[in-house]
């Protein structure tokens, strides 16, 4: 059967390109279009519903009627792929929007999402918008897209893709730049004409993929999933398997039913074929899982959830000043946030250590961990994190294997040639490079995990704020041999005010060393995307372990949480010595110069 009344898509688009706006105005619009004014008042029912019990929902997937079709946009992640979540929400769909800003261009963090839409044989409508900017240059753009589609080795189905010109921002899209601008129709009608209708064999016994899980503090866990075949009802017992567990199969009751409409969730009573259901009160519930009729048991096949790849230590802080900078503050507080993550994070992994204090959390790659802390740091959370380690295996043969990852990095001309021998310094081998718009140059790399630890900052400084770096775990591979620490630490300096911090660029697995006023070591590092003064972490020595001051400058943050003076020699052997070659006396020399 096929759903000829349902279309399943995603959007894709770089951050600012466009999305929430579009996806505003095409449900704004699809009021004007919409048939059925049952489901509209439907929708109001639950929106009270929803405020009376005060039920936040989580996910974005949207559904936008056109005419007598169901349009489901589902939400797909930035632009980092955490574990396969990608490919498992795009299995979701028969079609994806490719939204390229008219100015921008398609950015390469995009290529992430683009190729995996590819490679699973996805049509694409290509919709360049802000074609109403006094700098929009479309027809470059759509060139460039094109070049894109052919780098990552689109099929000639896909490269005859329509391309439309609109204006989210002014509600319009039109298929030629002279057409008259008017509303949204031309992409309602792309969408409905060119990305095909989900089909499946309805007749057959119930099989529905958890690809997502939702979680909400009043109905748990929620698994977000398409029918592939059958029907699903409510009341209906089913049997839970998963492709990688087949062993463990589980007798679930569909007690709550959900589609999507709207920006919310409404209640259904049964789903088919094709249809994007919310499925509710299964505590046990987990990515990957598919819930089949008891007299058809088949799980469907997924990529397999990767493991984690880099871990850091969240450890609670026990300055007499706690709780100055956060509202949560104790073990408990960072326990249960931890905890709760893992409910919609499946490549997270949280351990308890034999410090009641400290938590090991795992995840793929230092920025995956560095999402959650600003997160959780934005929430009011208050705690210190170590450095960050990675995950090695061993192969068969007993090799040591450790995580690569590719590395795309744009950045101006001027830059490349510091980001190439600083990449390489890491251990980074240069795959491709090419000349992007506005006087940027594009390099991809392929990079141990390792060698990106704590490098942002340093990518930062280095471009002056310009560059962007974009990884992406790749596999793992035989261990590529320790990388050669420079000998002399290069000296960087960080205004903060009057005062000015001094710090030394330290081996690559440990940040920054700071030397402050008054010979006091002390380690930093920055985390999240600023080189601003204000956003350097320094973490403390203090005895055991580390402790997080935020602070601007050296001396604030020695005032905040005074630490142990250590002398050189005992810096070193609190941190790794073997990582610290860098910290010579000619390298303090040189600091005493500048201090001078
Ligand atoms: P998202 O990050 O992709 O969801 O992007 P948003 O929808 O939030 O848009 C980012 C910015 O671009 C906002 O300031 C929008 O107002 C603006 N914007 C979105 N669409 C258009 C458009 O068609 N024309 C112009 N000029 N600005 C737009």
């Amino acid at each position: 059967m096929r759903r000829e009344d349902v279309r399943n898509i995603a959007i894709i688009a770089h951050v600012d390109h466009g999305k929430t706006t579009l996806v505003d105005e095409l449900l704004k619009q699809s009021g004007v279009f919409r048939a059925n004014q049952e489901v509209a008042e439907r929708v109001m029912d639950s929106n009270d519903l929803e405020r009376e019990r005060g039920i936040t929902i989580l996910s974005k997937n949207t559904a936008v009627f056109y005419k007598d079709t169901k349009i489901n946009i589902i939400d797909t992640p930035g632009h980092a792929d955490f574990g396969g979540e990608v490919e498992r929400v795009l299995k979701m769909v028969n079609g994806v929007i490719l939204l390229v800003d008219a100015f921008e261009g398609a950015m390469p963090q995009t290529k992430f999402v683009l190729r995996k839409a590819l490679e699973l044989s996805l049509p694409v409508v290509v919709c360049v918008n802000k074609i109403d900017r006094p700098e929009a240059r479309p027809d470059e753009v759509v060139d460039e897209v094109l070049e894109l589609l052919m780098d990552l080795d689109a099929s000639d189905a896909q490269l005859d893709c329509p391309f439309l010109y609109a204006s989210a921002k002014a509600g319009y899209a039109v298929k030629d730049l002279s057409d008259e601008p008017k509303d949204m129709t031309p992409l309602f009608e792309t969408i409905l004409d060119y990305i095909p209708a989900p089909e499946g064999d309805e007749t057959a016994g119930t099989q529905v993929l958890i690809s997502t899980i939702d979680y909400n503090e009043y109905v748990g866990r929620i698994g977000v999933g398409k029918v592939d075949n059958g029907t699903i009802k409510v009341n209906q017992e089913c049997i839970m398997v998963n492709h990688h567990n087949p062993d463990t199969q589980q007798k679930v009751k569909i007690s709550k039913l959900y589609e999507f409409d709207g920006l919310n969730k409404v209640d259904v009573q049964e789903a088919t074929v094709g249809s994007i259901v919310a499925i509710s009160g299964i505590a046990d519930l987990h990515i990957g899982d598919t819930l089949c009729s008891p007299d058809h048991v088949e799980a469907i096949p997924f990529q397999k959830i990767s493991e984690p790849t880099i871990a850091m230590h969240f450890i609670v802080n026990d300055s007499p000043l706690a709780g100055q900078e956060g509202k949560y503050v104790t073990s408990r507080h960072l326990r249960d946030r931890l905890f709760r993550e893992l409910n919609t994070d499946v490549s997270l992994r949280v351990e308890e250590t034999d410090a009641t204090e400290a938590f090991k959390v795992s995840g793929r790659g230092e920025l995956h961990l560095s999402v959650l802390i600003e997160n959780m740091r934005r929430e009011g959370y208050e705690f210190a994190v170590s450095k960050a380690e990675v995950l090695y295996h061993t192969d068969e043969r007993g090799r040591k294997l450790e995580p690569i990852e590719l590395a795309y990095v744009d950045v101006p001309e001027e830059f490349a040639g510091t980001v190439i021998q600083k990449l390489s310094l890491r251990k980074g081998e240069l795959q491709g490079m090419s000349l992007a718009s506005g006087g940027y140059t594009r390099l991809e790399f392929s990079i141990p995990s390792r060698g990106l630890i704590g490098y942002r900052g340093e990518f930062l400084t280095d471009t002056k704020g310009n560059g962007i770096l974009n990884t992406i775990f790749d596999g793992y591979a035989p261990y590529k041999g320790d990388i050669q620490y420079r000998k002399q630490g290069s000296l960087i300096a960080f205004e903060a005010g009057e005062s000015v911090t001094y710090g030394l660029f330290s081996a690559q697995e440990r940040g920054t060393l700071f030397i402050g006023p008054g010979e006091k070591v002390y380690s930093g590092m920055i985390i999240g995307q600023s080189a601003k003064p204000e956003d350097i972490e320094l973490n403390v020595c203090k005895t055991k372990h580390l402790t997080n001051t935020r602070s601007s400058s050296a001396d604030e943050a020695l005032k905040l949480t005074p630490p142990k003076v250590l002398s050189l020699e005992q810096a070193l052997e609190f941190i790794d010595t073997d990582e610290l070659l860098e910290v010579t006396p000619e390298s303090l020399r040189i600091r005493k110069k500048i201090l001078d």
